[in-house]
């Protein structure tokens, strides 16, 4: 039997008869159920914004044991049904991780983001760091427009790229770390496993 990477159960679970013949996942069908997909793509300021999945209690705590459990073995489940799709995203883009504390990276034993994208065969640049003790949400909303001050560019990118990340929760963080890349009106995208419902109410009434 091979077992659900999640609940351990057998990966043919909640698996209908349609889903059968095809089914090549690494989690059973009642976990798998349980990713809500977001079909809506994002223009937020000068970002192209494509999340695959909506943030809600599942994949929080699924990327809290990941991510701060240390549960490597995870790491495929979040972009398994994506693959190839991000594989193309990125075809001829480079794919650039938005920083983390090296600090934190060092602590876990890998990074989260990089190891996620594995199944995908994408290969991401890291060329931020972050400076290490900076929590975006313990820092109060006029304040975050300074992350550039804590974002540090290791060398610079000469080719098209793509950003990302896990979740978008405001955007911020992402605006202010592809300005440290762009050229002035030059349009950037970013790809996330997941979006914040906060973000989705944000765009929703700005219209974006
Ligand atoms: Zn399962």
């Amino acid at each position: 039997m091979k077992a659900c990477k999640i609940c351990f159960r057998s990966v043919d679970e909640g698996v209908s008869l349609r889903e059968y013949l095809f089914y090549d996942d690494i989690i059973c069908g009642n976990c798998r159920h349980k990713f809500i997909e977001n079909k809506k793509t994002y223009s937020y300021h000068n970002l192209r914004i494509t999340a695959f999945y909506l943030y809600d209690d599942f994949l929080e705590s699924l990327l809290f044991q990941y991510k701060e459990a240390r549960d490597i073995a995870l790491a495929d489940v979040f972009l398994w049904k994506k693959k190839e799709e991000v594989f193309d995203i990125f075809r001829h883009s480079a794919c650039i991780l938005m920083p983390s504390s090296e600090q934190k990276i060092k602590e876990r034993g890998f990074h989260h983001l990089e190891r996620m994208l594995e199944c995908c065969h994408v290969e991401p640049i890291s060329c931020f760091e972050k400076k290490d003790g900076y929590k975006q949400s313990t820092q109060r909303a006029s304040e975050r427009g300074k992350i550039k001050e804590v974002i540090k560019l290791k060398y610079p990118i000469e080719k098209d790229f793509i950003l990302f990340d896990d979740v978008i929760t405001s955007g911020n963080t992402l605006l202010s770390t592809a300005s440290l890349l762009k050229d002035s009106n030059q349009i950037v995208k970013a790809v996330a496993l997941s979006v914040h419902p906060l973000f989705v109410e944000l765009c929703e009434k700005e219209r974006l």
